[in-house]
């Protein structure tokens, strides 16, 4: 699609965090080919199709870092339970039941909700990963999908996440990506953390690329016991060497993951919330990417993470809706508004998290932490033509004397009116483009009333 997007406010996102009024963005197929003011480009591009921006803010989309996209068919399932018996006695038992056509169906709800609410990409792990990497596809979205592997299902866990890596690397004109994932530390045991890892590498020498790299995406430091359950889980393993590296003493998850020799800045680890000084300071080290989740960890009690601590290290921060499951909503607007909230409120510190910093983890941060920063995150020449445009007409919306502040503490979900996804309108003028939003919303509801007949209000 060639067209020129005009008269709108540019949140470029680049290392300025330059913002452009009267802006305008010229798009040829895929590729971002200018960006600049209105008046300087106007007489420059002939022929485009011409997109009138006036009012609205333009944004790169929403990356949601760490989620399980088709857990939208567990949303409110199991709530106000501490993680380990939610995990256990709940979701566990009731994954175990779904098909490969549940996941593609809960997939389905997770882009259009995603669309919707102006996420361009979703980082996601779970089962029957070809199932979400063809919803995802589909609806033209962009994906990094990663088969979760458990030490007890090591016999499959290779060959699923290899044939996943052959079939859809790099894919659907380069819009889906694979990443390698283990569980965590407490479900994964030593030997096979360290196996994961060298599959990694090996599946990156063959398949990967700098500009298309196969990540590593874990849960690490969600709660505070993590080194407690995964010696609990592991120390009768056969192994002398499991049971060595299992019984050692560690000041911290990271400081065991770095003694398995698996840390490096091909990791992107999940909520990161109970963390040591000297986990903080590998993070930083080995320039490990950290996904914050701060309303799974509240809505489970697992804690806040150090947030400002990690920042004041340069590490590198993005942040996730984690499953539909344990938020209850893939929604990125309010993830932003309550990471900016949370730690001035505990912190007692209004300066910290200012609202730019909040908007680049939603954006060029979250790229960078995916391996795919040379192709989106911000608005610039020659980057793919993913763009958000959000509504300003709404009361809540005006006036307007900061945008950055604008996204974070005013504007919602709802002011979403275009979402384009490398030169593709996904979302136009309110109205999801590629997926049936009212087929899939009824196909949902019946799989709830069939599924649990005494649960489901809309049986
Ligand atoms: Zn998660």
């Amino acid at each position: 699609m060639n067209c020129m997007f005009f008269n709108g406010i540019i949140l470029t996102m680049n290392s300025k965090n330059s913002v452009i009024q009267d802006g305008c963005i010229v798009v040829e197929d895929d590729i971002i080919i200018d960006v600049g003011k209105y008046s300087e480009l106007k007489n420059k591009y002939h022929g485009y199709e011409k997109f009138d921006c006036k009012n609205k803010i333009i944004t790169p989309p929403f990356i949601n870092c760490h989620t399980h996209a088709s857990m939208t068919l567990l949303r409110g399932y199991a709530d106000d339970l501490p993680l380990f018996e939610w995990l256990t006695k709940w979701i566990f038992p009731v994954e175990k039941t779904l098909t490969p056509d549940d996941i593609y169906l809960g997939t389905k709800l997770a882009v259009i909700e995603s669309a919707l609410s102006g996420v361009s990409c979703l980082n996601t792990m779970y089962y029957f990963m070809d199932m979400e990497a063809e919803a995802i596809s589909q609806a033209g979205l962009r994906g990094v999908v990663g088969h979760v592997c458990f030490s007890n299902n090591k016999k499959q866990d290779s060959s699923l996440t290899f044939n996943l890596v052959k079939k859809w690397h790099n894919s659907n004109n380069g819009l889906i990506r694979v990443s390698v994932d283990p569980h965590s530390v407490y479900t994964v045991d030593p030997a096979y953390l360290k196996e994961l890892h060298q599959l990694r590498n090996e599946l990156n020498d063959k398949y990967g690329s700098q500009n298309a790299p196969i990540r590593w995406h874990i849960h690490t430091a969600e709660t505070s016991d993590e080194l407690i359950k995964m010696r609990e889980s592991f120390n009768s393993s056969e192994s002398s060497e499991v049971k060595r590296l299992v019984c050692e003493s560690y000041d911290g998850v990271f400081d065991y993951l770095n003694r398995l020799n698996v840390l490096d800045d091909q990791i992107v680890a999940a909520h990161c919330v109970h963390l040591t000084d000297k986990d903080i300071n590998l993070i930083r080290d080995k320039s490990v990417n950290v996904v914050h989740n701060p309303v799974s960890n509240l809505k489970l009690a697992s804690g806040v993470s150090p947030l400002p601590k990690l920042l004041n290290h340069n590490i590198n921060v993005s942040l996730g809706t984690d499953g539909p499951c344990s938020n209850n909503s893939l929604d990125m607007f309010e993830t932003i508004k309550i990471t900016a909230l949370l730690h001035k409120g505990v912190n007692l510190n209004p300066t910290l998290l200012p609202a730019v910093e909040v908007v680049k983890m939603a954006t060029i941060n979250a790229a960078k932490a995916l391996g795919w920063d040379s192709e989106i995150g911000s608005i610039e020449k020659g980057k793919k033509a993913d763009l958000l445009i959000i509504d300003l007409s709404r009361p809540h919306a005006v006036p307007l004397y900061n945008e950055f502040s604008q996204i974070v503490y005013a504007l919602k979900s709802s002011d979403v009116d275009s979402l384009m996804i490398n030169g593709r309108f996904i979302v136009e003028n309110k109205v999801m483009k590629t997926v049936n939003v009212e087929e899939t919303i009824s196909k949902v509801v019946k799989w709830v009333a069939d599924k649990f007949p005494d649960r489901s209000i809309n049986s």
